[in-house]
């Protein structure tokens, strides 16, 4: 494992983008890569450019189905040309005699000699002769050698995520396999006396452990395996336990729960006694208790116990942090996308808050966002309700039909 740098953040609670530079810049990506096949490498992260030995296209092929000439012939012969050959795709020709025009399919290579390809719906073709129009543009309709990839040429840096677009990219210079970095190790646990797990009936005064599962699936979207340490229960010997176990065989701890200031809140001084806590605090709303440390050479995140809470602290600050230490350079911030407010926000908080919101069209035609009535960070029937949260900067009074920022969840996920 890499180590960690020391990390400059504040002590005192951060504002939203101090806590998001300071969480990137506070990790290093993990060293160890492996070779996988093209076919397994849909998500991982390349760790070493891809550099294309060929042009692509390979050679000039002709972008129709249609009939290539000589343009030059066209006004000597009045565009009445006899067919000489056929050349279909996966074909090659023969060089094109002077005065002749060759059948010609979609990507299949020109012939030498031919410089333009007409298509088939402008000619008329009968007993072996075809007729083209005289006015045709020289050079027409020819894909050119190389002009989608140079021989040479760097396709895809390192630090790129691997998508269904970039796999094609690869297999079209050749590559079967890539060098990418091993999956990212994530350690995650849950503290709370009062959590069960589904499967087991309630007893009074518990609930289940959702906020595993919530954090599970992230982890496994953004590409990691999860190293699932369970229940923790409230208490500091248990949480200093299972915490020194998950930072020797974790790249990244992320906890839910305990993170905050009660006498049942074990997080921060267990980081504390292993390790060291950069900070505790960041002024956003839901979310404020979300606390950031290094045990030995691995960070941890501690998220909220609230589960709209965990989801929301795993989608601003799990993830950048998670892309970082993957590896996946540069990670420019989500887009927001600008739409108009569908309500008003009269009292607004001193920290940036983030609302569960979904799109509406309005009449204008111009996208809005409605957002869900309640504002409890325990419901999460609000964040299945939502497509995204809205972004308010600290004390900003809204009307409707002002512009907001709306972050959509697939922009994250
Ligand atoms: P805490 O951050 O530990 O103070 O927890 C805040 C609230 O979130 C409490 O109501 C907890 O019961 C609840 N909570 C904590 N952890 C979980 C979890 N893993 N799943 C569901 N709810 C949780
Ligand atoms: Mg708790």
């Amino acid at each position: 494992m890499t180590e960690t740098v020391a990390c400059a953040l504040k002590p005192q609670a951060l504002t939203l983008d101090e806590a998001v530079t300071g969480l990137r810049d506070a990790v290093q990506p993990i060293a160890e890569t492996e070779q996988v096949a093209l076919a397994e490498a849909l998500g991982r992260v390349l760790a070493e450019p891809v550099i294309s030995a060929i042009d692509v296209p390979p050679w000039d092929n002709s972008a129709m189905d249609g009939y290539a000439i000589r343009h030059a012939d066209l006004a000597a012969t009045g565009g009445c040309l006899p067919v000489a050959q056929r050349i279909p795709a996966g074909a090659v020709g023969q060089p094109l005699a002077p005065g002749t025009a060759v059948r010609i399919l979609t990507g299949a290579p020109i012939p030498e000699g031919a410089d333009t390809v007409v298509i088939q719906e402008v000619c008329s073709e009968s007993s072996g002769q075809v007729q083209i129009p005289l006015d045709v543009a020289g050079g027409a309709n020819v894909r050119r050698r190389g002009e989608d990839i140079r021989a040479g040429s760097t396709v895809l840096v390192a630090g790129t995520r691997l998508l269904p677009q970039h796999l094609g990219l690869v297999a079209s210079v050749g590559w079967t396999s890539l060098r990418v970095y091993r999956r990212l190790r994530v350690a995650i646990l849950a503290t709370g006396d009062e959590l069960v797990e589904p499967g087991t009936p309630l007893q009074p005064g518990q609930i289940y452990n959702s906020n595993r599962y919530t954090l599970r699936g992230l982890l496994q979207g953004w590409g990691c395996e999860v190293l699932d340490t369970g229940i923790v229960p409230d208490d500091l010997e248990s949480t200093v336990a299972v915490l020194s176990q998950a930072a020797t065989q974790a790249d990244l701890i992320i906890t839910s729960g305990g993170a905050s200031v009660g006498e049942e809140d074990h997080l921060k001084p267990a980081v504390e006694r292993l390790g060291r806590l950069d900070f505790s605090q960041i002024r956003i709303r839901p979310g404020k208790p979300v606390a950031f440390g290094t045990i030995g050479q691995t960070p941890i995140l501690g998220c909220p116990g609230n589960p709209v809470s965990l989801f929301v602290a795993a989608l601003l600050f799990a993830r950048p942090l998670i892309r970082r230490r993957q590896g996946i350079i540069p990670d420019p911030d989500p887009h927001l996308l600008p739409v108009r407010a569908a309500f008003d926000w009269p009292r607004p908080d001193s920290r940036t808050e983030f609302h569960r919101a979904r799109l509406l069209r309005l009449e204008s035609g111009e996208l809005a966002a409605e957002i869900y009535p309640s504002r409890s960070s325990a419901v999460l029937s609000s964040v299945v309700w939502a497509e995204g949260l809205v972004r308010l900067e600290p004390s900003r009074v809204l009307r409707r039909g002002d512009w907001v920022e709306f972050l959509p969840f697939t922009e994250l996920m």
